[in-house]
């Protein structure tokens, strides 16, 4: 058990052991205040035995939790939860949570309940701060001050006066809990928590009370949470059966509402973000669990995100060792840092405080996924011991919930306890970091990005605008034309890692890719956007708008998450980076509403909508039911403009109803008398479906999310929804197949194993008044079934398009249903979450409208597709040039061989083919060409990706050759409907507007997809 007088001199030794001598003697021991209960307050008896109770071994706890502090007036948590926190059996849902917290902040004025916004589902997010009473009273002048530091042009980068609001100021600590929803414990912790911030009188609690305010979000993803309960509560009425996964969290997404602090598509990042810039706060603190049993990964692994102020690599290593440092003095086992996360992508939740100068935390404590209290067996790599894990967790251990509340408070304690000690320092950091991005444009650099006022797709370019607005960066629009010089790129002296010589492409804006030998001078015209980089927030443009290289010899072999996002690129957007000063001296205003110019200009009864993609134009068609659209299947002129093909021509429609439509969805329409000689075909509002299975809901969502942002309508329907259906055709015209994220198609075929255990339902019952509203099912286990299948493949038959992605691409492909399409098998491909880029080969086909020859795709390994004009043919086609090489032989490489004795003969041409083509056909093929798909049916390929010196955009590319040049979009005719694949992911958490409309064109289309076919001749 805990030693308390030993932990001073055994903390300062441990520090300098790990080597952090600067810290230690910068900010020396972290107090002489003993952790633990003031023996002068009474203890709530009851409640401290039920505590120690639930703890499975001594160690689990901690002299700060050990007991619970007694209030005569304040309640605590068991008054509405029934027990204590961490009982077992018992997860409260989220309107019980914020019932205890308000009935806290009626009982105490040390608490203050703040609504911070509401879900997609309607359900409210709350924050709640604890300080003391004297804090709370002057929450507005603390977070004056706090605004200052945190905008240093506010105080004119005056380090004296910033000094002087640091000595006057508390800092505030965001904790924010159960993002994921399977992971359960951190409500029950954070309502204890709250209660002892608010009522315990040991110095150790009262130094944090009135040093700092701590804010806490008690439930971060509040519909998962309810669902979760839900499911645990079904779970302990049928206590001997296999309970349901959870298989939706929030509306949209699953784990990836923890990645979404880039896209800022969701409403709790959005909500979590404007309460930790609104509060003007220092630390976002995460909390998570799924590993034994707290493993602080703020300190995480390499690489670190190239973005961030190494002042927070500096905060990090602190923090995370001191936390360590403090509960292993504890005596806790399996606690520490630095792990195998690495701190590369800027995806996660925490990170919206690393690119807004504040301090990123994150736990991963261990959770039950519940609150039973059960056996864990630990993998050999969770329990052995490693440099930075020198107290690992026991190999088995019985586990509770209560153990995992206990690890999260204690955790939160301590940090909280250290960081108000040296708050000084962090106020200080806070404001160095504000400093130095506002500084940024004559340090690092850039000085600004530009947004081009000629921009070819205002629409995305509006979108990439609002997402830096929503992540609180300035926006100026330069009111008249300028100039600024680029400098000459330097040609590398040596090769990227990974890339052919000379061909070193990551990183190279395709705008770069004509390097001049000397600077240049670009124009912007006016109305071009800037995002300066003299602003608090400009490290969260930088990092976004920049791009990525992830060397594949970096010693990190398996990045976390994405390593390349490059936003300018994946909205296809063209964005500029500036390095001249001269930028800013531009004329320009600060805007807060981005409207690009719309409208109808001309007159006639005919308006012509030029198709650059803008998704727009999608909407459009839905919202204009009535109206006659047709495509133009040729580029065309009309009121003295150039359109692309593609183009909307709009018949029949009320002009006020254009009107304002146009308007509204930021279009430009273009009114002629007449229309123009071209051919076209009908743009109609197809009858889409999105296909989702029981097993995995996570990717698809991103789908749902944008289709709703697009307000196109669909059905959403399972794989056993289609199995049952009688005739597809007759319901859907197009079924949209987003990614499962399983690997195996039999999966979608067969589903879970169905000859044992119990059905497991996803419906709304009284029990579990959350669940089953998406979709519902009795059994989430019976997969698609062959009937399914043959349906599937039936609906195609019939004139329905069916449109795959990625592994879903892999189950049509598998199952025979594309002819002349299969899958090559990486060999030593790793392209982990990158962006390509794509060329465009078939510009005829409808699903390449509006789009020109470069497009960059988010790609995460693959699939590899070969092309054959044989059905059931290709298969592993040849890889490389190696393998066409001669025969051992006479002469040189180049030269042809010879039989002595026998005359020359001529060698007949072999066939060729590029990557992307099936191999033409040979006389030997076509003599009985049994096995030959019709030249109608052979697969058309739409897009191609680059050639692989071009193909790295941003992110890790290793063994990139191996895709090079294969197919990524590919358009298969099969009976009189059609099967579209993807390579790439076209709709991905938001990030990915630029390829949206390769989607959209598939279903706008989907009666005219052999428009401007080529056939071959045989
Ligand atoms: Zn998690």
């Amino acid at each position: 058990m805990f030693r308390e007088g030993e932990a001073v001199r055994r903390i300062q030794s441990g520090l300098l052991l790990l080597g952090f001598v600067m810290a230690s003697a910068l900010l020396g021991r972290a107090g002489d205040t003993t952790p633990g209960r003031d023996p002068k307050q009474p203890i709530n008896e009851e409640y401290t035995k039920k505590i120690n109770e639930y703890t499975t071994q001594p160690n689990f706890t901690s002299p700060l939790v050990n007991y619970l502090p007694a209030s005569k007036t304040v309640p605590a948590p068991d008054s509405v939860l029934g027990d204590v926190a961490g009982a077992p059996n018992i997860l409260p849902y989220s309107h019980q949570v914020y019932q205890y917290m308000r009935m806290l902040e009626k009982a105490s004025p040390r608490v203050k309940v703040f609504s911070i916004g509401h879900t997609e589902e309607g359900r409210e997010m709350i924050a709640v701060a604890v300080s003391s009473e004297a804090n709370l009273a002057k929450l507005e002048e603390n977070r004056a001050r706090l605004a200052k530091l945190a905008d240093p042009r506010t105080i004119k980068l005056d380090d004296a006066e910033a000094d002087r609001l640091v000595q006057a100021s508390v800092p505030v600590y965001y904790i924010t809990g159960t993002i994921h929803s399977p992971e359960t414990g951190a409500p029950t912790a954070l309502m204890e928590l709250a209660y002892r911030l608010a009522v315990d009188e040991s110095a150790y609690i009262r130094e944090i009370r009135n040093g700092m305010v701590t804010l806490i979000t008690p439930i971060v993803e509040v519909d998962g949470r309810d669902r979760m309960v839900d499911i645990y509560r079904w779970h302990l009425a049928h206590p001997k059966q296999n309970y349901p996964p959870l298989i939706y969290w929030g509306k949209y997404v699953a784990h990836d509402n923890n990645r979404d602090a880039m896209g800022m598509t969701l409403k709790l990042t959005e909500n979590v973000l404007n309460t930790f810039t609104g509060w003007k706060a220092q630390v976002l603190h995460d909390l998570h669990e799924s590993v034994p049993y707290l493993y602080d990964n703020t300190a995480g692994d390499g690489p670190f995100n190239a973005w961030v102020d190494p002042i927070l690599t500096n905060e990090w290593e602190m923090l995370g060792w001191r936390n360590v440092a403090d509960m292993t003095e504890m005596g806790m086992p399996g606690v520490f840092t630095h792990g195998e996360f690495d701190t590369w992508s800027p995806g996660y939740l925490m990170f919206i405080a690393a690119m807004h100068n504040g301090i990123s935390r994150l736990y991963e404590t261990f959770g039950n996924g519940g609150a039973d209290t059960v056996e864990r067996t630990l993998p050999p790599d969770e329990y052995q011991r490693t440099w930075w894990r020198q107290n690992p967790p026991q190999p088995k251990t019985l586990w509770s919930q209560r153990d995992n509340n206990n690890y999260e408070e204690t955790g939160l304690l301590t940090s909280l306890h250290y960081f108000s000690e040296n708050s000084r320092l962090f106020l200080k950091n806070f404001y160095l970091k504000a400093k130095r991005s506002v500084s940024k444009p004559g340090n690092e650099g850039p000085a600004a990005y530009v947004f081009p006022g000629d921009e070819a797709r205002p629409g995305a370019q509006a979108e990439l605008l609002r997402v830096l607005q929503k992540q609180g960066c300035e926006i100026s629009r330069a009111t008249a034309a300028f100039s600024v010089t680029i400098p000459a790129k330097k040609q590398p002296r040596r090769p990227a890692a990974g890339q052919p010589q000379g061909g070193a492409t990551s990183g190279a804006p395709s705008a770069d890719k004509t390097a001049a030998p000397g600077p240049t001078t670009l124009q912007f015209p006016a109305g071009s956007y800037v995002i300066r980089m003299d602003q608090p927030y400009s490290r969260i443009a930088d990092a976004l708008l920049d791009y990525q290289y992830w060397s594949p010899e970096d010693p990190q072999k398996t990045p976390y998450d994405d390593t390349g996002w490059t936003f300018g690129e994946l909205f296809h957007v063209r964005v500029v980076r500036v390095t001249d000063l001269k930028v800013l001296d531009a004329p320009m205003e600060k805007v807060t509403k981005i409207a690009p110019s719309s409208g109808v200009s001309g007159s006639g009864t005919i308006y012509a909508f030029n198709h650059n993609g803008d998704t727009a134009l999608a909407t459009l068609r839905y919202r204009m039911k009535n109206a006659s659209i047709e495509a133009a299947e040729e580029p065309f002129e009309a009121a003295g403009r150039k359109f692309n093909r593609g183009s909307f021509l709009v018949k029949d429609a009320s002009d006020a109803e254009l009107e304002r439509a146009a308007s509204e969805l930021g279009l430009q329409a273009y009114a002629v008398s007449a229309a123009p000689t071209v051919k076209t075909h009908p743009v109609r509002a197809a009858r889409v479906a999105l296909l989702h299975t029981w097993l995995s809901t996570q990717t698809e969502g991103w789908w749902r999310q944008a289709l709703d942002s697009m307000q196109i309508p669909f059905d959403y329907i399972s794989t056993q929804t289609v199995g049952k259906t009688e005739d597809l055709r007759a319901k859907y015209d197009v079924i949209l197949f987003p990614p499962v994220g399983r690997g195996d198609p039999s999966q979608i075929v067969n589903g879970l194993p169905t000859a044992w255990g119990n059905p497991l339902p996803w419906k709304t019952t009284a029990e579990t008044p959350n669940i089953g509203k998406e979709d519902s099912t009795d059994d989430m286990r019976p997969g698609l079934g062959w009937a399914g299948a043959a349906r599937l493949k039936e609906f195609v038959q019939k004139g329905g398009v069916l449109l795959t992605v990625m592994d879903t691409a892999n189950f049509v492909a598998t199952l025979g249903m594309t002819p002349g399409v299969s899958l090559g098998r990486p060999q030593k491909m790793k392209i982990v979450g990158a962006v390509l880029r794509a060329k465009l080969l078939d510009d005829g086909s409808p699903i390449a409208y509006g789009f020109s020859e470069d497009l960059p795709v988010y790609c995460a390994n693959g699939p590899i597709f070969n092309l054959s004009n044989l059905s059931g043919g290709g298969g592993f086609r040849r890889l490389g040039p190696d393998q066409t090489m001669r025969a051992t032989g006479r002469g040189a490489a180049d030269d042809p061989d010879f039989v002595p004795g026998r005359a020359a003969t001529e060698t007949p041409e072999e066939p060729h083919a590029e990557p992307w083509e099936a191999l033409p056909l040979t006389g030997e093929q076509l003599r009985n060409p049994i096995t030959v798909i019709p030249p109608a049916d052979r697969p058309r390929v739409i897009f191609r990706y680059a050639d692989a010196k071009d193909l790295a955009i941003s992110g890790l590319v290793d063994g990139g050759s191996e895709i090079a040049q294969h197919a990524a979009v590919v358009d298969v005719p099969s009976g009189a409907g059609h099967i579209v694949l993807f390579s790439n992911n076209p709709i991905y958490r938001g990030e990915t507007l630029g390829s949206y409309f390769l989607v959209l064109n598939a279903i706008l289309n989907f009666d005219n997809l052999n428009a401007g076919r080529k056939l071959a001749e045989k």
